[in-house]
């Protein structure tokens, strides 16, 4: 048997800490959605937009190319600002989910393929379509979005870099090498890790003092020293 890594004690640590969390859309058009509404929005607007959606019968393709627009912008609203942006995206994707019937079994092939077939979809960017990948698509990768990167580094994983792009790749490189390569593991990583970077470890005042994570951290421990010398 395998040794368990520092990686995996921090997630069981985060899983005793927060309990069970929701996971994104398996299904790839929810969660394409579940991607637009989520941008510039909370996960209690979003989910409240996304229950809404569903509400109205417009969670596919179709049922939403059909959907009354009144009763689209109304749920769509509930996301929160930029409700004009996410229903254009909405749009763009509806059209290309309904020219690509074939786009929820090409996303589960070969990664060059999927990766591609993904491209034209907005407001994924690099995280969004590693998310699409993981949770849509059953590919064992890692989404490294601006929060898993912020507590990946301030745990020790990867190299810091100004490059945002540059940055969570390494974290991305460093994180994977230290997760057994099964879809589970990899799904259960970017839940406890992103929402810790939500949750706990904020950008501007991560609360460490309260960090179930504050004995491992080389960057908590820094901070709690400069308070108490403060
Ligand atoms: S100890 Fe502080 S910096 Fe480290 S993971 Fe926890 S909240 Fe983040």
């Amino acid at each position: 048997m395998s040794p368990v890594s520092r990686l995996e004690d921090t997630l069981d640590a985060l899983r005793k800490f927060y309990g069970p969390l929701p996971t994104p859309p398996r299904d790839p058009f929810t969660l394409f959605v579940w991607e637009v509404l989520s941008v510039h929005s909370t996960p209690r607007k979003r989910d409240a937009a996304l229950t809404a959606l569903k509400r109205i019968r417009a969670l596919t393709p179709d049922a939403m190319w059909r959907a009354p627009q009144k009763k689209l912008e109304e749920s769509v609203a509930l996301a929160g600002p930029y409700a004009e942006n996410r229903l254009r995206a909405l749009r763009t994707g509806v059209d290309l989910f309904r020219r690509s019937p074939s786009l929820p079994a090409v996303i589960r092939g070969p990664l060059a393929a999927a990766r591609r077939a993904l491209k034209p979809l907005p407001q994924l960017g690099e995280s969004g379509a590693h998310r699409m990948l993981l949770f849509a698509a059953d590919h064992p990768i890692l989404p490294v979005d601006a929060r898993v990167s912020r507590v990946g580094r301030r745990l020790g994983y990867g190299d810091a870099s100004d490059d945002f792009r540059k940055q969570a790749r390494s974290v991305q490189e460093a994180l994977t090498c230290e997760l057994p390569r099964s879809v589970d593991a990899f799904r259960r990583a970017f839940s406890y890790l992103s929402h810790h970077g939500a949750a706990t470890c904020t950008e501007r005042d991560p609360h460490c003092s309260v960090c179930p994570l504050l004995e491992e951290c080389p960057e908590g421990r820094k901070r709690v020293r400069t308070m108490a010398d403060r």
